[in-house]
């Protein structure tokens, strides 16, 4: 009989789990359960009304590594895009470029904002760094009072739903690259005229993001692995080598499996382990909090809204954290005539505006709009979505609860969690993909599980920047 293999998840990480496991071992069966009806995860694409939608903003970043790359350009083929970037920001009432240019900071933002840069960059030459215990004093030490009160503050409640002082100094570790306003001043002035910069330009798929995933999908098929979808896991029994495993889904059927890869929530996994684990480990699963997202995707009656790609709003006066344009993603004029638009939604499962009906979302968005320079739309139809998991929130506790439940897992040498959700980290999808290869060369024909391979990993993946 040949060795079942089970993966948990049908986003970037399982799929190129299960294509790299299919790639380098034929002898194993390969079975890929996901719960939404098509593959990607929050990397997916759907279609409305014949315009292409991702899931936010989504790009492939020149960070990607050249061996991925070229396994995604395989896939591809010419349907892979490079682009140039072309967003824009709201700062101080007015929109400037995104990512940030020297020009913009000393010409167009308020003399007040401008000075007190300079005046926050002296002061930092003669004063020391500290950590730092928590976002809000890692920020101010490292960026200055103007950048982190006028921008950052606001933005990471907005995103996160915390204040400031209530996140970890690690999440400004993890979230923001350049930590100190020297560092951030070389960013800024690297990108001076350049658009080949590595700011300058990112890869997209001609048929929106979603089609890196659904291409990945096509080979693992291709390959003999099978993809269940809309099918979602409610119950797990984790093998061992002396006994199979049990996957149970929400239909109630049961798939026997002699290895597990887990990409969904580490606090979901936890949740749904038969055996339950100790008490102690289950409350530090419920206390690792994400940040959800209202997703409102608008048809509007016009052939382009703005040239732009992405608009980021940063403050908490509107309710979107970013706008995106897809057909200035791809550059294409189809369809003519409608352009559609997807406004980001940053909110906790259960609050007023993840509760609000689709109606009211439309409403909060179009009133928000308006406190803009954007201009007005002329909406033709419009769709909402909600989902779950969208950011990893780093509260005090979050490094305690996460290490708890890390640990409880590492007794399973048949199961193994990572991916974004699997590990609580904010990662791109190349850092995602990268996972899904190095998972799939930790084991072997005979489902031997390399640990010493995969702890070298799990260090190389702790060194990962994100990219915005
Ligand atoms: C708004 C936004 C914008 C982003 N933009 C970019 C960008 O521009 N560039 C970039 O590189 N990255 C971007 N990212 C990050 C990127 O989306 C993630 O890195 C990537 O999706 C992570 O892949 P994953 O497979 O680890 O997780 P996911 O994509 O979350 O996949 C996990 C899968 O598990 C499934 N699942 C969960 N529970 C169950 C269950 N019980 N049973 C079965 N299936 C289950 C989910 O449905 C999902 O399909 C963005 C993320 C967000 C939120």
């Amino acid at each position: 009989m040949k060795r079942r293999v089970t993966v948990l998840g049908a986003g970037p990480a399982g799929l190129w789990t299960a294509l790299s496991l299919l790639e380098k071992h034929s002898e194993i069966e390969v079975t890929v359960i996901e719960k939404e009806n098509s593959p990607g995860g929050i990397t997916g694409s759907f279609r409305y009304r014949d315009l292409i939608f991702d899931y936010g903003s989504h790009r492939l970043h020149p960070a990607t590594s050249s061996s991925l790359m070229g396994r995604i350009s395989d896939l591809l083929g010419d349907d892979l895009l490079k682009r140039p970037r072309n967003g824009r920001i709201w700062l101080e009432e007015r929109f400037i470029s995104f990512p940030l240019k020297p020009v913009d900071l000393v010409f167009h933002l308020p003399f007040s904002f401008s000075f007190g840069v300079v005046l926050d960059s002296l002061t930092s030459v003669f004063s020391s760094r500290s950590e730092g215990v928590s976002f809000e004093d890692t920020l101010r030490s490292g960026l200055g009072k103007t950048i982190s009160e006028r921008f950052y503050f606001p933005y990471a409640e907005k995103l996160w739903g915390l204040s400031p002082a209530d996140l970890s100094p690690v999440q400004a570790k993890k979230r923001i690259a350049s930590l100190s306003i020297g560092k951030m001043m070389k960013k800024v002035l690297s990108s001076v005229g350049s658009s080949s910069g590595s700011s300058g330009y990112f890869y997209y798929p001609v048929n929106g993001f979603g089609q890196i995933a659904s291409r990945a999908a096509d080979a693992v098929v291709n390959l003999g692995g099978k993809i269940i979808l809309d099918t979602e896991v409610v119950s797990v029994t984790p093998p061992s080598e002396k006994q199979h495993g049990t996957v149970v889904t929400a239909g109630g059927s049961k798939f026997e499996t002699d290895f597990l890869f887990s990409t969904i929530p580490v606090n979901n996994l936890a949740g749904i382990l038969d055996p339950a684990p100790p008490p102690s480990v289950v409350e530090a699963a419920g206390g690792l909090l994400f940040r959800s997202m209202v997703f409102c995707f608008v048809e509007v009656r016009k052939s382009q809204y703005t040239p732009y790609d992405a608009h980021y709003l940063p403050g908490l006066d509107t309710c979107f954290s970013r706008l995106s344009e897809p057909r200035n993603y791809s550059g294409t004029d189809e369809p003519q005539g409608r352009t559609g638009l997807c406004f980001e939604i940053p909110c906790t499962e259960g609050d007023g505006v993840w509760s609000l009906d689709d109606d009211g979302i439309l409403k909060l968005v179009l009133d928000d709009l308006a406190k803009t320079d954007l201009p007005e739309l002329e909406v033709a139809g419009f769709v909402v979505k909600r989902m779950r998991n969208i950011y990893p929130v780093y509260d005090h506790a979050f490094s305690r609860n996460l290490s708890t439940v890390e640990e409880f897992l590492t007794r399973y040498s048949r199961m193994v969690s990572y991916g974004r959700q699997g590990l609580f980290v904010h990662d791109n999808t190349h850092h995602t993909m990268e996972m899904g290869v190095a998972a799939a060369d930790c084991l072997s024909a005979d489902l031997h599980w390399d640990t010493e391979k995969w702890a070298d990993y799990r260090e190389l993946f702790s060194s990962h920047v994100v990219v915005d």
